[in-house]
């Protein structure tokens, strides 16, 4: 997804719409120049065919009306259509001999120019006014000009001055008479004042219509430029800070981190997280929880290099690329930025916890380097999640054994709905035994995994992490289904049956009518209810005091018994004892470890068995693994003890066979 937002904005440069910009403005300067050019050129050709048709017709009238009858007559006709037209005339023989004049102008034979305007005209310039070839099409500007800005005269006629030519070149056209004779009339070819108007009027007309492509253009381009922004605003900055998000984190770490691999150096991948963030935001407001993220933001920026990059992550969790040349230089940078961080908000407590990720070069060289940042950055989150509170800010570096673990808990999870359905999850019994008599009394169920890969797993590896994802309450509910079935199938061959304790975890007494939910498992196959016995932690205590008083009461109303699981292992002991209905406690296997042997350890033994009696609770020994423990026990009259002693837990036939043997 984020591969495919960069890829998006990569292919959306800003430099194709000013280059598009660049190209249609030259065009428009061109096709404004071009269009003048062709504007020029239809009006000459226009005033040359004018001037043409003219000479045709006079020519005509000449041919028609001069027929060398009488000198006179035919010169005094070719004088008529002088005075006519304005336009001196020649007739000439082949041999260049002049026949008649109307003024002392004359062509000049010698030369004659030939212009090409889609037609071609030939001309002969004025023996008088003779025009070098090289100027001859070439307007003499400077004079055009001032004659434009001249002012006018006194009593000017605008008729006049409209027309007024500002530039003539004289030339001379042939017509034909007959096979001998040729007629020469003599051609004004002016630029009028008017002409030039046109052209400007024209050229301004184009100009505006092209100003108005451009202005459409320019307008295009900048909105493409400012959407361009906000596009990359919005996909590569973090609203919250203002500082780049996780999008551009991506490119400019993975960049960075391949020519770092290139150049054989080692770059770190951080993940920072600050703890309750949620609650500080609740506590303080949520403009003080932006506050605290811009001033982290802000420190973050100033502590890392122009190469270097960060991004917030989600709420006060921020990701960051270094660039380090050892572990000890990533864990000391790392070690003066938290503490930094740490003190950002003055009389606030911040605490943070960082996981990191340390990537070398590999050894051989390769052609590709590919590196997956969004990977690295998990396993950082994985090494920071591993963290364990030292006091200081835990900075966790990231190791393979994390990795497996990761993996374990995720097949784990993938695993565990079919395991239930397929009978992967097995009821084991250990046995609880009465210290006299040294006979089985009661026994505990205990589950067990049996994986088709992995063989026999056990609880201490799957049960938290079933706690974490909710899983645990259809795993109790299963294992207390199956205490049931068994007991009433006991009970039904006839067999000797004893209590037998089921794991409730705390996790269940969310669940609203826990107490009738238990009863409805239970009575599905008709088991005595104070056959079964349900074992509470002590850490359930501590989520709901209150619901947990009442279903425990509810559940005692019902016939169950009530036992409390590891007694003395976690805190607030006594307190619970105070206020929870129990039956049993099941005095931790802890008590029996280490120091039990030195009189310290028997003394809170002792002492927490004359305090269960006072309270009217029988006592279970739990962990019981030596002949003089079970001794001990014996004379302080404890109930029953569970423990390697006696047995393992073990699979139900087994069990079967050992109550059997005693009956
Ligand atoms: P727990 O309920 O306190 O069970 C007693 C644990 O102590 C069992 O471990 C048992 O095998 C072990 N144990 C018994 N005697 C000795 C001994 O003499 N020496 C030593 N070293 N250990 C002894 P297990 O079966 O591994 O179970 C561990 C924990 O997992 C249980 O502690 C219980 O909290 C949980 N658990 C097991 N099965 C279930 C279940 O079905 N549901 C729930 N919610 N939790 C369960
Ligand atoms: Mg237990
Ligand atoms: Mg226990």
């Amino acid at each position: 997804m984020s591969e495919l937002k960069n890829s998006v904005i990569k292919k959306k440069h800003i430099w194709p719409s000013l280059l598009l910009f660049l190209i249609v403005m030259c065009i428009c300067a061109g096709l404004i120049l071009a269009s003048a050019g062709v504007f020029c050129m239809y009006m000459m050709q226009s005033k040359l065919q004018q001037m043409n048709d003219t000479n045709k017709m006079i020519g005509q009238l000449v041919q028609s009306n001069v027929n060398g009858a009488s000198q006179d007559e035919d010169g005094a006709y070719l004088q008529g259509v002088y005075e006519t037209f304005g336009r001196s005339m020649c007739v000439m023989d082949d041999c260049g001999n002049i026949l008649y004049q109307t003024s002392r102008s004359l062509p000049n034979l010698q030369n004659n120019l030939t212009v090409d305007l889609g037609n071609q005209y030939t001309f002969y310039e004025d023996v008088e006014k003779p025009v070098s070839k090289d100027d001859a099409f070439i307007l003499p500007m400077d004079l055009i000009v001032s004659e434009l800005f001249k002012p006018k005269a006194k009593g000017w006629s605008y008729d006049a001055w409209w027309s007024q030519p500002l530039y003539s070149l004289t030339v001379w056209s042939k017509y034909s008479l007959s096979i001998h004779y040729k007629l020469y009339i003599q051609n004004k070819l002016s630029i009028c004042r008017q002409d030039l108007y046109y052209v400007c009027i024209f050229s301004v007309l184009a100009a505006i219509v092209m100003s108005v492509v451009l202005l459409i253009m320019f307008v295009n381009t900048v909105s493409v430029i400012v959407n361009q922004r906000k596009l990359r605003n919005m996909l590569y900055l973090d609203p919250v800070t203002g500082g780049k998000n996780w999008f551009h984190f991506q490119g400019h770490a993975g960049r960075n981190a391949v020519q770092a691999v290139r150049k054989n150096k080692q770059f770190a991948i951080v993940d920072i997280r600050m703890d309750k963030f949620e609650s500080y935001s609740a506590c303080y407001g949520a403009k003080s929880a932006d506050e605290l993220l811009k001033r982290f933001s802000g420190l973050l920026q100033v502590r890392t290099t122009r190469k270097e990059c960060f991004a917030r992550i989600a709420g006060a969790q921020f990701a960051m690329f270094l660039l380090v040349d050892s572990r000890e230089q990533c864990q000391m940078r790392l070690r003066s930025l938290l503490a930094e961080l740490s003190g950002i908000m003055q009389n606030q407590k911040i605490t943070l916890a960082t996981g990191v990720i340390m990537y070398e070069a590999p050894e051989t060289k390769q052609r590709r380097v590919e590196i997956d940042i969004d990977l690295l950055h998990n396993y950082a989150i994985t090494a920071r999640k591993n963290a364990v509170a030292d006091g200081n800010f835990p900075i966790t570096f990231f190791t393979q054994d994390m990795l497996s673990d990761q993996l374990w808990e995720r097949k784990v999870e993938d695993r565990m709905e079919d395991a239930l359905s397929n009978k992967e999850f097995q009821v084991y019994l250990q046995p609880k035994y009465d210290p006299n008599t040294r006979r089985i009394i009661g026994a505990e169920a205990l589950v067990r995994w049996i994986s088709p890969e992995d063989g026999i797993i056990s609880p201490g590896k799957f049960i938290p992490l079933f706690e974490e994802n909710g899983f645990i309450t259809k795993l109790d509910d299963y294992m207390l289904s199956e205490i049931a079935r068994l007991q009433t199938q006991w009970s039904l061959e006839g067999k000797k049956t004893v209590p037998i304790s089921v794991n409730i975890s705390r996790i269940h007494f969310a669940k609203d009518n826990l107490a009738q939910h238990i009863c409805n498992l239970v009575d599905d196959y008709g088991a005595k209810h104070d056959l079964i016995e349900l074992e509470v932690t002590e850490s359930a205590f501590f989520d709901d005091k209150e619901t947990l008083i009442g279903t425990l009461n509810m559940l005692k109303s019902q016939g169950f018994e009530i036992s409390m699981d590891d007694f003395g292992a976690g805190y607030s002991s006594l307190n619970s004892l105070k206020d929870l209905p129990l039956d049993v406690l099941k005095l931790d296997g802890e008590f029996f470890r280490g120091d039990f042997e030195k009189e310290r350890g028997k003394i809170v033994v002792r002492q927490a068995i004359s305090l269960a009696r006072s309270l009217e609770m029988r006592v279970v020994a739990e962990g019981v693994e030596k002949e003089e423990q079970v001794a001990f026990l014996a004379k302080l009259n404890c109930d029953m003890i569970q423990g390697f002693y006696f047995a393992k837990p073990m699979p139900v036939a087994e069990f079967e066979q050992k109550l059997a043997l005693e009956a």
